[in-house]
């Protein structure tokens, strides 16, 4: 198992591809262009529930709103 450098999600690299660094074709992506944007879409599309319960937390905190 190897974690990726990008998402953090660990993942098993390809027989042919052991010095693989990131898990998929998004995260090579973004490595190579590193765009901050790009890397927010592809982290939050991997952790749909962070953001879930961010806004739930946040929701709870602030009522001055
Ligand atoms: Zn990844």
């Amino acid at each position: 198992m190897r974690t990726c450098s990008i998402c953090k999600k660990q993942f098993i690299p390809d027989k042919f591809h052991t010095h693989q660094k990131y898990c998929g074709v998004q995260c090579r992506q973004v490595a190579r262009h590193k765009y901050k944007k790009a890397y927010n879409r592809v982290w939050h599309k991997l952790h749909p529930d962070y953001l879930k319960s961010y806004r739930s937390k946040k929701n709870k905190i602030s009522k001055k709103h």
